[in-house]
Parts: structure tokens; sequence; C-alpha cells
């Protein structure tokens, strides 16, 4: 492959060689790097338009990788990018105190999102989640914090536990022990934090009848997009809802992906489950960077009545507001999800009848504008599960022969593939075509 791929992108192969000299790792962030899964070295871009990317050497590509999901409405989406101009030429991009555009943005939010009767916007999903952590705290007076395996809530050494981590350290499945994600978080944290295996009801029921009243908040992706894609089992989310509200917890859903994704009110509208926080980001902006904590009047009070501060030179800028502001007025067009959630489905439906027809044994599980391609027969519930049964080097080898065919994805198995609402029934049809080459590849390997 490295060498067939060196043929088809040698112009990224020379940026990255000037990138590393400069950038460590050779890109912006590490999910963009070679230990990430993007070898021998990650394409470098030259544009994109809707659903299609052009890297540096001219290859084009049908994009499912959309900037790892923020690009809900594709490239360069004409009516985002303009509303942006138009209030930054209008007014600037950092007035540093409120104005009127953000009050719009706000309320469109509000208006969208069921948990959310006040929010404040920020610039990325680990800022967001970091607030909503600590202001569940202070909301509570308590300190401690649920968190599953395999979730991600972004960086901070607050939440930056149990994801990517080495299953040999991770304990036994109905008592996991939190393993920092990485080196440099304080390990005083592991106090403040119990770690459990997503979508098992008993064990999340034992520990909130032992420790429920000392627990501030649990936190959780409400279909999980950072261990490929989990869907929740019916009735657990109910579950994670009825406790907390027992236990005089508050339930944080981390929306960052799923917000938006499958429907405009998010996981919480399409599962029928309303949090106390909501953490939101990409796809927020249409592509652009804002982020946002969201919740009721009654938490989100802590902030109006100034007992908690979340500040932030940056929140609630010019090109954020404008860009929530037309990206929520876009998202509102009557049947577009209904629309989208189609092609993503015959996308869904087209690989599992050519993996059959190949003689591969794959699931492809998700809601219709993101999913994941399992290289697994064998029900996937959370971590534990992907770790024991995902086919992780067959995945890479998909990535690759689907890479060099023109379909462009992240090459972790424990990513997901992303379906913008400007994809279209020609962008199936040219990804089914590779596929149909690239499964009798894999079934003679
Ligand atoms: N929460 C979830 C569920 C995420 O998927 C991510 C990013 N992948 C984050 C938080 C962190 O967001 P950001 O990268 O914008 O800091």
């Amino acid at each position: 492959f490295d060498e067939r791929y060196a043929a088809h992108t040698p112009k990224s192969g020379e940026l990255f060689a000037r990138a590393g000299r400069v950038i460590p790792g050779g890109a912006g962030s590490s999910a963009r790097t070679v230990k990430f899964g993007w070898k021998p070295y990650p394409p470098f871009i030259a544009s994109g338009t809707g659903s299609r990317i052009t890297d540096a050497d001219g290859n084009e590509y049908v994009d499912y990788l959309l900037g790892l999901g923020p690009m809900i409405l594709g490239h360069r989406h004409p009516v985002v990018t303009a509303a942006v101009t138009k209030a930054i030429s209008d007014f600037g991009t950092c007035p540093g105190l409120p104005y009127e555009l953000e009050i719009e943005a706000a309320a469109k939010v509000v208006e969208a999102v069921p948990g959310i009767e006040m929010v404040r916007f920020s610039n990325s999903g680990s800022e967001v989640v970091g607030s909503a952590v600590r202001l569940a705290r202070a909301y509570t007076g308590r300190r401690l914090i649920i968190r599953f395996e395999g979730h991600y809530h972004g960086w901070q050494d607050t939440v930056y536990w149990s994801n990517h981590v080495d299953p040999a350290e991770a304990g036994p499945a109905d008592a996991p022990r939190p393993v920092a994600a990485g080196p440099g978080v304080p390990l005083e944290l592991t106090d403040t934090l119990i770690v459990l295996t997503w979508n098992d009801p008993d064990s999340f029921r034992r520990v909130m009848a032992e420790r429920g009243h000392d627990v501030a908040a649990v936190i959780t992706e409400a279909a999980v997009f950072n261990t490929g894609c989990i869907l929740p089992e019916p009735g657990y989310l109910e579950l994670l809802r009825e406790e907390t509200s027992k236990a005089g917890a508050l339930l944080i859903f981390d929306e960052v992906i799923t917000g938006f994704r499958f429907c405009r009110g998010g996981a919480q509208e399409w599962f029928g489950v309303t949090p106390d926080l909501t953490t939101l980001a990409k796809g927020l902006g249409g592509g652009f960077p804002v982020a946002a904590i969201g919740g009721s009047k009654d938490v989100m009070g802590m902030i109006a009545e100034g007992r908690y501060s979340h500040s932030g030179t940056y929140n609630a800028n010019v090109v954020a507001c404008a860009a929530v502001s037309a990206t929520m007025d876009l998202l509102a067009e009557p049947g577009l999800y209904e629309r989208q959630r189609k092609v993503g489905d015959r996308l869904a439906e087209g690989l599992r009848k050519l993996a059959a027809d190949a003689g591969v044994p794959v699931r492809v599980d998700g809601l219709g504008t993101v999913f994941q391609v399992w290289f697994s027969d064998h029900p996937i519930k959370n971590w534990r599960d992907a770790e024991r049964y995902a086919n992780v080097d067959r995945f890479t080898r998909w990535y690759q022969e689907m890479f060099l065919r023109g379909v462009l994805f992240h090459p972790s198995q424990y990513e997901n593939l992303f379906v913008s609402l400007v994809h279209t029934d020609a962008d199936v049809d040219r990804t089914l075509e590779a596929a149909a080459e690239v499964f009798p590849v894999l079934a003679a390997e």
C-alpha cells in the first residue's frame, strides 16, 4: 500500500516532510497524524466543495470524514459562508460585549434542542465539556463524575480517561478501573471518577444505589461515536435519566457529535430523553469553530446569577454567531433530515449487501447520517465488545483500498463515516462502485 499511496499522493508526501519540520507530527491535531492511522502520512487537502474534497495532488474524494464531523452542510456552504462574510464586514469579529446577532443565534438553538432553555457559546467541544462538568459540580456541591469506557469527551484532565486505553489495564467489565488516556493527567483525579461499561444497566444501577448520593453528574455520549458507532440499547438512556434524577445528580449529554446529526434536536430528540445539560460543537456552526453549553433554566441560572463563572475571550464571537444563526435556519428546511437519512441508509444497506455478496462479515451500525462499518459479525454494544470482536486490520485494508478509489474516511475503526446534508445519490453510487471492487479484494486476502 505504501508504494501505491506514495505514487498517488506525491505532493502530500512533500508537504508532510515540510510540515514535520515546524508542526509536531506534521498536522494540527493528533487525530490527523500517523499515530492515529494516517499511514504512511496524511493526505494534504487543497480544497473542498459540498460532499467532495480534493487533495494537493488533485485527486478528488467523496468525503465521509467531513472534518471529523463539523462539515454537516458540506464544504463551503454558500449560505453560511455569505452570512459569516457579511457579519464580519458589517461589524468585525470580536466586540467583547453582547450584540444582537448573539441573541438570534442563541434563540435558534433553544428552539431546536429540547433540553436547552438557555445557552452559552464557546469555541470547542473540549471547552464546553470542561465547563459542563465543573458547572455540575458547582450546582450539586458534589465531586464524583460517572463516565463510560470508550466515550471521548475532549482532552481536559477531568474527562481525559478510559478512551483508547490498553484493555489489559482496564480491569473487569463490571467494575472498570479508570485509566488516564495519556500522560500528564494527574492521577489524583482517579478519586473523582467512576468509569463504567456502557449499555450495561446492572453495573449502572448498582453503582447508583451505592454512590448515587455523591454523584455530581453522569456524562455520556447519547450514541457513541468515538468507538466506531454504537447505539444505546432500548431503555438504557431512560435508565440513566431515571437514576440520575432520583439521586439528585445531573445528566450531561455530550452531543458534540450527535447534535443536529440525525435530526435537528439531536440525539435527545431522536431518543426522547432530555438531559439537564447538553454540550454541542460539530455541526452547530456548519463547519465554523463554535461550541455550546446549554441546559435547563435552573442549572444555567447558576451562570445567570453569577454564582458560576463561564468566561472566554472568544466566546460568542461574530463568526461563531453568524455561522450558528445561518446553520440553524438551513437545518430547519422541512424534509431535509428525512431525505438525508434515506441517502445514508441506502449507502449503509448497499455496503451490507456488497460485503455479504463477497462473503466478508460486516455490521454497518448507525443512524443514516453517521455510521461505521465494523468488520465483525458479532453485535458490538460497548468498547469491550469492540476490542474483542472488531477486525481492525481488515478495517485498515478497507480504508486503504477505498482511499485509492476516491472515497475518504478516517482510517481508524473507532471513528466513523459522516454523511452530510448535501451528499447525493450520485455520491452513494460512486462509493458503492468502489466498495464492489474492494470487498472481494478483502475476501481474497
Ligand atoms: N465530545 C465528543 C463526543 C467528541 O466527539 C469530541 C471531539 N471528537 C469532543 C467532545 C471534543 O471536541 P473538540 O475536539 O472540539 O475539543
